[in-house]
């Protein structure tokens, strides 16, 4: 008897993502494990990332590690913050080369899902060496910048008091108009102003606004702060130090509200009622211009060869 059951529906920003870019991608991230003979596969897939997904997380480790730093006092150097990001990088580039994630090598103790699995290793991906390089400059170049900057500055000289718990265990989630909605701040501080930081590795996108106008909702209901007096900053971090400052209005507060109910209900529309989702409700996108990037693209290509089986069909 096999009792797999889906996670209870939430929302988050990344879930929204998943469906709005390609249906079948998101039936394969959250239906992985309803079919048997294709699950550990999904599970595999589902836990892949890429250089670029890395470098950003390297960068934000890095970044919270020299906050909790100042906390006893250590100011970390430009010099220091790139050897760590380096350090990192080695790591857990290097622990996907070794496939460490897979059942035959993972260390005792350690979760696959916690083991790093880029997918440009497990597709076999071209100039990976060179690859990591790029990503490596980058992430270098994010933490020269900030660590060197005015606005870095005035976070060390601020009273570390005033800083928010922002540990993602600890408060994962918060409830917007009855759904689960899945954030995680980057930092948050109370000198002068309420404040929320988003650092930010990649280029502006339409998102962030919405996204940091999210993030003020999540701090009503933790640190019970106004969103309407809450201050959000975007911090690009490469090619130059940008800081994107503002303070949501009721109208972004209504918006970002009224999209996260819209967008739930679109999902909750195709949850099957009762047994198995049905793969033909999540059709594959049009637009095939991401599909290299797709942690699915493996069992996506085969599906169109071979019936796995009644949940995973055939599609031309
Ligand atoms: S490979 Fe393309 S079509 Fe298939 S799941 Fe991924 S994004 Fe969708």
């Amino acid at each position: 008897m096999d009792n797999w059951q889906p996670s209870t529906l939430s929302w988050s920003f990344s879930r929204k993502t998943h469906f709005d870019s390609c249906r079948r991608h998101y039936f394969f991230h959250r239906f992985w494990g309803q079919d048997p003979k294709a699950r550990w596969r999904l599970f595999e897939m589902r836990n892949l990332t890429t250089i670029t997904m890395l470098r950003g997380q390297v960068v934000h480790s890095v970044i919270a590690n020299a906050l909790q730093s100042i906390r006893y006092d250590i100011k970390l150097d430009a010099k220091t913050a790139r050897a760590n990001i380096t350090a990192l990088l080695r790591e857990r580039y290097g622990e996907s080369a070794r496939r460490l994630w897979h059942i035959d090598n993972r260390p005792p103790g350690r979760k696959a899902s916690e083991i790093t699995s880029l997918l440009e290793h497990y597709y076999n991906f071209p100039n990976l060496n060179q690859r990591a390089r790029d990503a490596q400059q980058v992430a270098w170049q994010c933490i020269t910048n900030l660590i060197e900057s005015d606005f870095w500055a005035n976070i060390e000289n601020s009273d570390p008091g005033e800083w928010r718990e922002v540990e993602e265990s600890h408060f994962p989630s918060f409830e917007l108009e009855g759904i689960q909605v899945y954030t995680t701040i980057d930092f948050a501080h109370a000198n002068g102003s309420p404040t929320i930081i988003d650092w930010k590795t990649g280029t502006p996108s339409e998102q962030d606004r919405r996204q940091l106008t999210l993030y003020s909702l999540y701090a009503q209901k933790r640190w019970e702060w106004d969103p309407l007096q809450t201050t959000l900053q975007a911090v690009y971090l490469q090619p130059e130090l940008v800081v994107e400052s503002f303070t949501p209005s009721l109208a972004d507060l209504e918006s970002v509200t009224e999209d996260v109910k819209a967008s739930l209900n679109d999902m909750a529309e195709l949850e099957p009622a009762y047994g198995p989702a049905d793969i033909e409700r999540f059709p594959m996108t049009q637009d095939t211009s991401n599909c290299a990037w797709c942690r699915f693209q493996g069992i996506c290509r085969m599906a169109k060869r071979i019936d796995l089986d009644s949940t995973v069909v055939s599609q031309d």
